[in-house]
């Protein structure tokens, strides 16, 4: 019968890998989701199974049955009801959720101890157990506040009592010191509780200073170091799962808990290398800025849709430069018809832009564009297309706005260091947003009031629908 287990076990685990395998790809992304969560049914039915096969049995099938009923209806309405633009918030809300229920495994099987102290195994195996439940407690419960911050800044605030809140950015130097002494008390903690594992004081310290933690650790981080700490969220959640699995004994959730931790632990240090940080730096130097806006001084007269038109007239080539404006506006597919009609009627060499940062999550503009057919290969990265600008004839700017900001380069601000889209660099641009406001690092963009920039005021979806009827009426 453990031959079958296993057997579950690993074709579960396979599941998992091979689906992460296909989310390398927009094309083959939805079919590598599939098979993740199929990975996921075939592991908890053969856990179940592996309970009532044992003899361990399973404690309560109603509370099973609701769980699934109710998760299942909670997750379905989330996902039809959140918009694009809320995926990020979604994804941290989902991380968060992830930590506290691998927290919550662990902190169960520690209760199972202090209602029957006589359970308790000695040795090596509590001291593994004690180090595992507390290191689990410490990334789980930091990954949940941490996370519910994250949204929160992501959202750029909080309503509440109907008053809008924005979250701070707030985290002077000597907060650094206290962050390693929280973690140092953990630790403390953690190897006390070896000795006397029923003591739920050591439980509850862990907790809270946990909590603590993560609200602290997030709390100094904004601008353009957003997306690194999401994604060492992300990672988080799945070390967590995989502390849990050695408590448990469960080895997908061992495996499942490493493949995520990993993948985001890979995904942070490339967002790392694509903001020009250091991990250390953006965790204890606080990039972000002080999360005040720029307020703005200068003006800029609009252009419209007719003058623009007439500028793109035999244009030979053009680069889209996506943002997260065109994830607010859905104007992805009014995009792709731009770029269809300007390959019809003038034959231009069309390329789309795109920043490691573009949006509110690695790889947004990558997916909205997909939806909209736009090839694959006229996705150019950063790197490689930065150089073609000076030899381009426009760059249409569509919503973004930190990513092709020209402070980046001063080495000062929220987004010093950042690296940027080359848009300046080109003949002409054309950008299209509601207004001069700044993007989410809060800095004014000297690229809007340059002589060669046309600025198109109005909604995305709007602005491109005006742009393709005068392109089709030249
Ligand atoms: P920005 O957030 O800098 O700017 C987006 C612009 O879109 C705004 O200035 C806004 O201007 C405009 N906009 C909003 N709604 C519309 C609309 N309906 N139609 C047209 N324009 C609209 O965008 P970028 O993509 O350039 O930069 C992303 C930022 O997000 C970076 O600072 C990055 O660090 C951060 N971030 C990214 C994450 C990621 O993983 N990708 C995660 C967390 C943060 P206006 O109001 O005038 O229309």
């Amino acid at each position: 019968m453990e031959d079958w287990i296993s057997i579950g076990y690993l074709i579960s685990a396979a599941l998992f890998i091979f689906g992460l395998k296909k989310l390398g790809h927009p094309k083959t992304a939805p079919f590598g989701n599939q098979l993740g969560a199929m990975g996921m049914l075939v592991a908890v039915i053969t856990t179940v199974a592996q309970m009532q096969l044992t003899g361990e049995g399973v404690v309560d099938w109603t509370l099973i049955a609701g769980g699934i009923v109710l998760g299942s209806l909670i997750g379905y309405w989330m996902a039809v009801k959140v918009e694009m633009t809320g995926m990020p918030e979604l994804v941290a809300l989902f991380n968060g959720f992830g930590g506290a229920a691998s927290a919550l495994v662990a902190l169960s099987e520690i209760q199972k101890y202090i209602a029957e102290p006589s359970g308790i195994p000695t040795g090596l195996e509590i001291t593994v157990t004690m180090v595992a439940a507390g290191l689990s407690a410490l990334v789980g419960w930091m990954t949940l506040t941490g996370s519910l911050l994250a949204m929160y800044k992501l959202k750029g605030g909080v309503e509440v009592f109907g008053k809008w809140i924005r979250t701070p950015t707030w985290g002077p130097a000597w907060l650094n010191p206290v962050k390693v002494l929280l973690f140092l008390g953990v630790i403390a903690l953690i190897i006390a509780s070896i000795d006397d594992p029923t003591n739920e004081q050591y439980l509850w310290g862990i907790i809270g200073i946990s909590c603590i933690l993560g609200i602290i650790l997030v709390l100094p981080i904004g601008g353009a170091d957003m997306p690194v700490v999401v994604s060492l969220l992300n990672s988080l959640s799945g070390i967590a799962a995989a502390f849990t699995g050695f408590i448990i004994g469960n080895s997908v959730l061992i495996i499942a808990g490493s493949l995520v931790g990993a993948s985001g632990l890979i995904l942070t240090f490339i967002m790392c290398k694509a903001m020009n940080r250091k991990l250390i730096d953006v965790l204890f130097k606080s990039f972000g800025g002080d999360g005040e806006k720029q307020s703005l001084t200068r003006t800029k007269v609009g252009s419209d849709a007719d003058e623009v038109a007439m500028m793109l007239d035999g244009a030979q080539k053009v680069i889209i430069v996506p943002g997260y404006g065109m994830a607010v506006s859905q104007c992805q597919h009014a995009v792709k018809e731009f770029a269809n009609i300007m390959e019809e009627k003038f034959d231009t060499e069309i390329k789309y832009a795109i920043h490691p940062v573009a949006g509110r999550m690695p790889g947004h503009m990558n997916v909205l564009l997909a939806e909209a057919n736009v090839p694959y290969e006229q996705l150019i990265e950063m790197d490689e297309i930065n150089g073609e600008f000076p030899e381009c004839d426009v760059a249409l700017v569509i919503g973004a706005n930190d990513t092709t900001n020209p402070a980046a380069r001063s080495g000062e601000g929220p987004l010093a260091g950042m690296p940027i889209i080359d848009a300046d660099k080109a003949r002409t641009v054309v950008i299209i947003k509601r207004s001069l406001s700044v993007g989410y690092a809060g800095v004014d963009n000297d690229l809007f009031y340059m002589d060669k920039t046309m600025m198109l005021f109005g909604d995305g979806k709007a602005m491109m629908g005006d742009l393709n009827t005068a392109v089709k009426e030249i």
